[in-house]
């Protein structure tokens, strides 16, 4: 199973995962140029893409995905209220190329095992994803307000997470460009995931066998890479895991096509 955060953050998200013969992309949130660049950056021609899965209808996840629909006709597949949400927002879209899915439904999208499930965020019917491939499985979770236990429930197990680390809570706090009410948005219970909240729900997940950590949608002006990643780390080695060494931590960054991970079942 290949996985790749080509990018993640409040300026566009679209992540990338591969099993067998089956290629999608999780997100369509930056232009439809520079998704097929950035994919044709780890050698994915486009037009291999089998479809997009859409978590929500917030503009970081979907302005390129009208585009793909068009230019490439690639599927999207959304749940139905935020079809209603979106629809005003992508331009026309082919008609073969609206796919409605339901949270808690899995269903087959060619080689690749999809379980939709709900996320408490300000959208209509926003979700994650787990992907499945064979024995192995890949789940992403941003745009959370908190760390459900219905969300715990759909990642724990998983070979790999994507988990927010949205903001460091002074950091937001502080923010002079921010007003009130979006701080208090933010920090809410459907809102984003704050560096420390995050690092609880790692060590969780990290203790039910996911080996394989990316931490993803930080915010550009309340979080440094340094800072989310230090937070997390610092949080498992007070439990005694080691980053580096007992789990891989990484960080998907806001501009940068992230590394291709390569995770393999066992012989
Ligand atoms: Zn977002
Ligand atoms: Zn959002």
């Amino acid at each position: 199973m290949y996985f790749c955060p080509l990018y993640s953050g409040s300026s566009g998200n679209s992540l990338f995962c591969q099993y067998g013969n089956t290629k999608l992309l999780i997100d369509a949130g930056k232009s439809g140029k520079t998704i097929e660049d950035a994919l044709a950056s780890i050698g994915t021609d486009i037009n291999t893409i089998s479809g997009v899965l859409i978590t929500h209808e917030h503009s970081d996840h979907i302005s390129g995905a009208g585009v793909l629909a068009r230019k490439y006709h690639l599927p999207l597949y959304a749940t139905r209220e935020t079809w209603w949400a979106m629809k005003d927002k992508l331009g026309k879209i082919p008609q073969d190329c609206m796919r409605e899915i339901t949270a808690g439904k899995d269903f087959w999208l060619g080689d690749i095992g999809v379980v939709p499930f709900s996320i408490p965020h300000d959208a209509a019917d926003p979700v994650g994803f787990r992907l499945y491939g064979g024995e192995l499985s890949v789940s992403t979770a941003t745009d959370l307000g908190y760390f459900s236990e219905e969300v715990y429930a759909n990642v724990a197990g998983s070979t790999l997470v994507l988990l927010e680390s949205n903001h460091d809570p002074d950091m937001l706090r502080a923010n002079p460009h921010y007003s009130a009410a979006l701080k208090a948005r933010i920090l809410g219970d459907h809102g984003h995931l704050s560096n420390e909240a995050c690092s609880e729900a790692l060590l969780r997940l990290i203790n039910a066998g996911t080996g394989n950590v990316i931490l993803g949608h930080l915010s550009g002006e309340n979080n440094t890479p340094l800072l989310a990643r230090r937070t997390s780390a610092d949080a498992l080695t007070r439990e005694g895991i080691r980053p580096d060494q007992d789990i891989s931590l990484q960080v998907a960054l806001r501009d940068e096509v992230g590394g291709v991970y390569i995770l393999k079942e066992r012989a």
